[in-house]
This record gives C-alpha cells, sequence and structure tokens, in this order.
C-alpha cells in the first residue's frame, strides 16, 4: 500500500513531512480495517482535540486549590470539572484524574494501602488478570507477594471457592478482582463479601469495562469496592489515561499515593480530554453505544459458536470473546497476523490452562467497542463471523490469496461506516 497524502494536520505537515506520513497512514489503518482489540476504541473529534490543546504546556503539580505554581485559574477549572463530572458518571464520593494510565493507578493504590512485601490477591495473568495485579514479571509482583486465584476448569468462570480459600489463608492487604480477558460479569458483590471477611482492602480494577458500568451495561462495583481503578480509553472512550475513586475515607490516602507519592505533574491536556469523554458518556447516546457494545458482542458470539468455535466460557456478558482455537489447528499467533494481513486487528491470547506458552499462545481475543463506535450494528456480525472463521481457515492453509480477498471485502464495508475522530470518510 502506498501511504496516502495526510489530509490535515497542516502545521505537522510542513514541519515535519516524514511523521505526518506516518500519522496519515494510521489514520488510513485506522479507518480502512475492522478494529477487533477490546482495549480499544475510537474517541470522538471532541476529545481528540481536548488533547492537542495548550493545555499541555502548564506545570500544576497538587491538586485544585492547592498547587505548587502559580497561574492556575482555568487548569483549576478544568480539572474540577473532570473530578465532578467522574463522581456524577459513577457516582463515587471522591475521584482523582491525574493518573497518567492504569499501570501507575495500580501502583498508586498499592502505595496508599500496602507496604513492600505484603501480600496481595489478583487474578492470574494467564486466566484473564493483569499484570498490575500482583504477577511475577511487574513490579507488583516483585516488590509486593502476588498470590494469584484463577477460573473455574468446567465452566472458566471465576473460581470464587479459591479466592475466599486463598483469602483466609494468605490474609491479603489488597484483593484486586477486574482483568483484561474476562468475557462474563464481574461478581463486585461476592468479591466485597469476601475482602469484608478478610479485611482486605477491595479494588475493583473496571479499566475494560468502565464505560459499560457508565452506561449501565454492567453492574456498578461502588456498593462493594473500597477503591475503583479505571483506564478513561478503552470503553469510556476517552484519551489515555486513568482514574481512581472511592468514598471520602479513603480520598487522602489516594490523593498522597498519586501525588506526591508517585508522580509529579498532572498531563493537563488529558485531564481536559476526561472531563470531555465523561461529558459525552453522561448523554444517553452513551447509554445507548453500551448497550449496543453487549448486543454486538452477544451476537457476535452466537455467529461464532454457530461457525464451530470454542468460546471461552461458551459466550459473552459484556464486549470481550475469548476464542479457543485448538479445535481449528491454528495457534493463536498465526491466527492473528493472518487476520491482521486481512484487515482484522486482534490479538493473540493465552485461554485459561492453556498448554501453550504465552508468547505463543491457543486463543484470540476480540472485542465490539470500536465498530459499535463506528455504527455497524447487530445485523452486521454475522458479517464479521465469517470474516474471522474464513480468515482462521486461510490461516491454516496459508491460504494467502482469500486473506488478501477478505481485506478488499473489509475495507469496503469500513467505508460505509465513517469512524469518530478520523479525518477520513466523515
Ligand atoms: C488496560 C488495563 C490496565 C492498564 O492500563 P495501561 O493504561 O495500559 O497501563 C490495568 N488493568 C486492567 C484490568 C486493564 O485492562
Amino acid at each position: 500500500m502506498t501511504i496516502p497524502a495526510p489530509v490535515s494536520h497542516p502545521a505537522l505537515s510542513a514541519a515535519d513531512p516524514e511523521l505526518a506520513a506516518l500519522v496519515g497512514a494510521e489514520e488510513q489503518l485506522q479507518a480502512d480495517t475492522l478494529r477487533l482489540i477490546p482495549s480499544e476504541n475510537y474517541v470522538s473529534a471532541a476529545v481528540l482535540e481536548a488533547t492537542g490543546t495548550v493545555l499541555q504546556n502548564k506545570y500544576s503539580e497538587g491538586y485544585a486549590g492547592r498547587r505548587y505554581y502559580e497561574g492556575q485559574q482555568n487548569i483549576d477549572r478544568v480539572e474540577t470539572l473532570a473530578v465532578e463530572r467522574a463522581k456524577a458518571v459513577f457516582g463515587v464520593e471522591h475521584a482523582n484524574v491525574q493518573p497518567y494510565s492504569g499501570s501507575p493507578a495500580n501502583l498508586a493504590v498499592y502505595l496508599a494501602f500496602a507496604e513492600p512485601g505484603d501480600t496481595v490477591l489478583g487474578m492470574a495473568l494467564p486466566m484473564g488478570g493483569h499484570l498490575t495485579h500482583g504477577w511475577g514479571v511487574s513490579a507488583t509482583g516483585s516488590w509486593f507477594r502476588g498470590v494469584q486465584y484463577g477460573v473455574r476448569a468446567d465452566n472458566a468462570l471465576i473460581d470464587f471457592d479459591q479466592v475466599r480459600d486463598l483469602a483466609r489463608k494468605e490474609r491479603p492487604k489488597i484483593i484486586f478482582c477486574g482483568g483484561t480477558a474476562v468475557p462474563r460479569t464481574i461478581d463486585f458483590a461476592a468479591f466485597g463479601e469476601i475482602a469484608r471477611e478478610v479485611d482486605a482492602v477491595l479494588v475493583a480494577d473496571i479499566a475494560h469495562i468502565a464505560g459499560l458500568i457508565a452506561g449501565g451495561a454492567h453492574p456498578s462495583p461502588v456498593p462493594h469496592a473500597d477503591v475503583i481503578s479505571t483506564t478513561t480509553h478503552k470503553t469510556l472512550r476517552g484519551p489515555r489515561g486513568a482514574m481512581l475513586m472511592s468514598r471520602t475515607s479513603h480520598a487522602k490516602a489516594i490523593d498522597k499515593a498519586v501525588f506526591p507519592g508517585l508522580q509529579g505533574g498532572p498531563h493537563n491536556h488529558t485531564t481536559a480530554a476526561i472531563a470531555v469523554a465523561l461529558r459525552e458518556a453522561a448523554a444517553p447516546s452513551f447509554r445507548e453505544y453500551a448497550h449496543a457494545v453487549v448486543a454486538n458482542a452477544r451476537a457476535l458470539a452466537e455467529a461464532l459458536l454457530a461457525r464451530g468455535f470454542d468460546l471461552v466460557s461458551g459466550g459473552t456478558d459484556n464486549h470481550l470473546v475469548l476464542i479457543d482455537l485448538t479445535s481449528k489447528d491454528v495457534p493463536g499467533k498465526v491466527a492473528a497476523k493472518a487476520l491482521d494481513r486481512a484487515g482484522i486487528v486482534v490479538n493473540y491470547n493465552t485461554v485459561p490452562f492453556d498448554p501453550r506458552k504465552p508468547f505463543d499462545p491457543s486463543g484470540i481475543r476480540i472485542g465490539t467497542p470500536s465498530l459499535t463506535s463506528r455504527g455497524l450494528g447487530t445485523d452486521r456480525m454475522a458479517q464479521v463471523a465469517e470474516w474471522i472463521d474464513r480468515g482462521v481457515a486461510a490461516a491454516a492453509k496459508g491460504d494467502e490469496e482469500t486473506l488478501a480477498a477478505i481485506r478488499t471485502e473489509v475495507a469496503e464495508l469500513m467505508a460505509a461506516y465513517p469512524a469518530p475522530g478520523l479525518p477520513i470518510g466523515a
């Protein structure tokens, strides 16, 4: 493919044509492909504009009304808007919108509620948890003592007997729930009961499902969790960033941990874009979006099951579907790379009890947040499943011709659904 001429960003094109061409190429790629990575999305033009503002020029260590730098007349109001909107959207008493991303937000939670060497309980990474929930290769697993729960072998649902037994035996300071490859509803009440019994701080990490919760398409952790950690850039459809939310009683500990405990100046342009995204998330149309994401995922899961795919847990309640490709005789990585050549962007992923290695696992992970942002509905999911089916079969046979044919079909359909924020086709 030739790199298209950049259609926007005039200053960038003049100052750095090489970089501008890359941005233009990425815009084209995001326009032409079927993006199924469940942690990705398309932000609105308004969110995108907010991230590109002069707010980024300003240093603002501290919090609104108590900064270490002068000139905060506007920045204080920007951050306060973001905080108040977060509190309203999620129904929480306190929100900190400064964490640079999901991983530092979680690190701030450790800093607030545990000492190095303390025990923390989280979902094992290969079972669907996140690195920062105490997994060994993460600082959270080397500076703290990570103990891991998983899912049941018979139904791939979280093994609450194991969670309770481990909590009683290990007495963790912190329990994490939520993950990166969990296709089913998280039972926050069940985690809350266990955490209270062993006097642990329960952290609901809703990074993946924050938009579904905001839109009422997944139960809220608010009544059950001590701390809610989330990224802002996945289903919530905001800029890359994060938030920590809690009751007022934990506000001081969390704020102190984020700044000065872990970070310096907040990224004010990101804070502004978070505020914009939260305003969007408070609108009735976002409720429709969140429910459409789930309806699309369910329809896609049904269509894949009908084509003989094995889905972890047999389906989905949320925005993501985890496919075990063992029965198709194609490793996840081979399938993911072939689908990429077909214009269908997914990621290879471990499945629970995966006999293969994490860098070469048995599954692929797909999700519907991005395609739903483009306006694709349940009536298109049979087509998406057909492409995945044909693409996986082509991957098994090394059939590049079929992959190229799918790529053309995908680009044709995508052209009919212009993506938010892109200067192409809009
Ligand atoms: C994405 C994610 C994170 C980390 O977010 P980054 O912004 O990539 O650091 C943390 N926890 C969960 C459950 C996630 O899905």
